[in-house]
């Protein structure tokens, strides 16, 4: 029977006949590299596993759909139809794994942005009380919408907690949603046992007497400290940017013990495997050396099904080499971190991370058109820098990802991107413009012409369209967020993130929210900017691997790629696009070993709660004047190096002040695991 181009066979190894189909030639030409090793592995190797589908979606146009693909260790050597995967295997030993003969594999999830860190320490929270539901590996934390349910949250978690006297920590709180949040509030809550809220944005604390005073905080304590004294409102136990310095320290002491931390990272890496991922990658890593020891140790563990990649945070190695004066040596001491890497977590070389504008969560990107309250955004690296930075990197032939949220922050990130194609032009630079919240048609044309690349946070939509409808951005600007469909009309690849813990890292929640388009309170936010399903798992698998130049080695199933699968309960491109968030995850092959996720095999495909977010379109009320939300540590005009940023004192670490994700908390936090190692 002639195969159909879609059931086309594709294997590897000189000395297997090619059944037929356009895919193969190419895919042989593709795994040149992989081919003396398989036909190697073939003879001396591990016997060779024939994995059996529902359907195997492949993710390689010319062989998108198979039901067999055959692994010999950790590499793929034959995709198609069972039979023809085993009449090309021939005489070589084999076994038939049917266990997946009812699910529906993928390639294995590729999250290539996402904070362990922050991952670890939000997830370890006494409560987490967010604006959706968190569906940890522990249990599911569910949505608080407003203030009435943010409260009632709060008082359950806290009266089933058991670790009175202890300090309870709270996660997920903002203030666009939960309304405002006070000292006395907290005070009239849990007027003994001391209370600390994060803020969802981990850039803002606020703190209730009784832990005030456990550590030693008094009005006269927070004053004289220069900036950070500014962002502390202590009659409301507020702090937040750099004001976070004065209690991290021994807040970070007494809540999250290096037991704790552990549990936290433990937890983290428990939810990456339940959502499916089998590569990960924090670009914008804060360069600790401990901190990465402990990375190193944690999530290069036998049992850890994914692996990690770090890309190191070049706008505090320009900083710190700008203060001291040694900006020529500044890719020289990128490649170092090269070295850090072991086992299964490795740094990505010639790759960096550059920042241009503020948060989003925060309303503090720079945007063209003034916010409607007139609040203004801010720079997260001043733009003379940027450009300077971009020209060292790019000259290197570096590809350069950029943290950028504003339109008017994407104008400084093309016009530097333009200016070094026209002075330095190259091929294949993958320039990425990450997260990509607000943006012009006119720049997605120029994203186009420059051949950059798209890195977006489709869950900006999901989250924030309806509430930055009526505050900061106005309906035009907030339900254009991300644009994606526009982007893909311009470029082959866009690329998927959940910045976790700013999005949940799950890949089919991204895939979602990128196909849907639906907000908090259900409705669709430019429904012209939906990606098609196939386009959305393409985010998540293939173009998110481009995006980290890993896509020969992974994110499709392709004779020569490395063996890591999603095992799926259904078809993600066979579902209604609003119930593909829903699916299950039975497990992964990762690296060519199977690796099911750890629950009870009755609840797959049920276990998943849906993202709720309840009565969400009845906001809160804004806590605070629009002009308070300005974040002056990192304003133009001032200098951005680690010290004067955050306060600290160790020229050994460096500040990441990323986007929504992390800034002085983060850097605290990572000081705080180094001083644990
Ligand atoms: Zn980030
Ligand atoms: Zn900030
Ligand atoms: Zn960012």
């Amino acid at each position: 029977m002639p195969l159909s181009r879609r059931q086309a066979l594709a294997v590897i190894g000189s000395t297997i006949a090619t059944v037929g189909g356009s895919g193969a030639p190419q895919a042989q030409t593709a795994a040149d590299d992989a081919l003396t090793q398989n036909n190697e592995a073939w003879r001396l190797g591990p016997r060779i596993v024939v994995y059996v589908a529902r359907r195997i979606r492949t993710m390689e146009p010319d062989q998108p759909e198979a039901t067999a693909v055959a692994v010999s260790g950790n590499r793929i050597v034959a995709v198609g139809s069972e039979a023809d995967v085993i009449a090309a295997l021939g005489e070589r030993p084999h076994d038939v794994d049917r266990r997946f003969a009812d699910k529906v594999m993928v390639p294995g999830f590729v999250e290539h942005h996402v904070h362990p860190l922050l991952g670890a320490s939000t997830m370890v929270a006494d409560a987490v009380i967010a604006i959706e539901d968190w569906v940890l590996p522990t249990r599911t934390w569910s949505a608080a919408a407003d203030a009435a349910a943010y409260w009632q949250a709060l008082r359950t978690a806290f009266a089933a907690n058991t670790t009175a006297p202890a300090t309870f920590m709270t996660w997920g709180y903002h203030h666009e949603f939960h309304g405002p949040m006070s000292r006395a509030a907290l005070d009239g809550f849990s007027p003994d046992r001391p209370l600390v809220v994060w803020h969802r944005s981990c850039h803002e604390l606020f703190l209730n007497s009784p832990a005030l005073s456990k550590y030693g905080l008094t009005a006269a304590t927070v004053r004289g400290h220069g900036l950070a004294s500014e962002q502390v409102d202590f009659e409301n136990g507020h702090f937040y940017e750099k004001g976070l310095t004065l209690v991290a320290a021994a807040l970070l002491k007494d809540i999250f013990t290096p037991e704790k931390m552990r549990t936290g990272l433990d937890l983290f890496r428990r939810y990456l495997h339940g959502k499916g991922i089998t590569t990960i990658c924090e670009p914008g890593t804060q360069m600790i050396r401990p901190l990465h020891e402990l990375y190193g140790e944690v999530l290069s563990a036998e049992d850890v099904p994914f692996r990690t990649y770090f890309i190191p945070d070049g706008r505090a190695l320009y900083d710190q080499a700008k203060a001291a004066g040694t900006l020529d040596q500044l890719v020289p001491s990128t490649e170092s971190y090269l070295s850090w890497g072991r086992g299964k977590v490795r740094w990505l070389p010639k790759q960096v991370k550059l920042f241009s504008d503020g948060a989003v969560f925060s309303l503090l990107m720079q945007v063209k058109d003034p916010y409607l309250d007139g609040h203004k955004g801010q720079w997260l690296a001043l733009p003379d820098d940027y450009r300077d930075a971009v020209r060292r990197y790019w000259n290197r032939g570096y590809q350069i990802h950029t943290h950028v949220n504003g339109d008017a922050g994407l104008e400084t990130v093309l016009g530097a991107l333009e200016e070094r194609l026209a002075a330095a032009p190259r091929n294949d630079h993958r320039f990425t413009i990450v997260h990509f919240a607000v943006s012009t048609e006119d720049q997605v044309q120029r994203i186009g012409r420059a051949q950059a690349m798209v890195s977006a946070n489709p869950y900006y939509v999901t989250a924030l369209a309806d509430r930055f409808s009526e505050v900061g951005l106005g309906p035009e600007r907030a339900n254009n967020m991300v644009r994606l469909a526009s982007v893909l009309r311009e470029r082959p690849h866009l690329s998927l993130h959940s910045d976790m813990p700013m999005a949940a890292a799950d890949p089919l929640m991204l895939a979602w929210a990128a196909a849907t388009r639906t907000t908090a309170s259900g409705r669709v936010a430019a429904p012209d900017q939906r990606i098609s399903l196939e386009q959305a798992l393409r985010g998540v698998t293939i173009d998110s691997a481009f995006t980290i130049r890993l896509e020969n080695e992974i994110g499709s199933i392709r004779p020569g790629k490395i063996a890591d699968f999603t095992i799926l309960d259904d078809d993600p491109l066979e579902i209604e696009p609003s119930k593909v968030r829903q699916i299950g995850v039975w497990g992964v092959v990762f690296d060519g070993t199977v690796r099911p996720v750890e629950r009870p095999p009755q609840q797959h495909g049920a276990g998943e709660a849906p993202i709720r977010f309840g009565a969400f379109d009845k906001p809160a009320p804004s806590r605070r004047p629009a002009q308070a939300l300005s974040c002056t540590s990192v304003g133009v005009g001032s200098s951005s190096t680690a010290q004067q940023v955050c306060g600290c004192q160790s020229s050994s670490t460096q500040l990441s002040t990323a986007c929504a994700c992390g800034g002085v908390m983060a850097h605290a936090l990572a000081e705080h695991y180094a001083s644990m190692a």
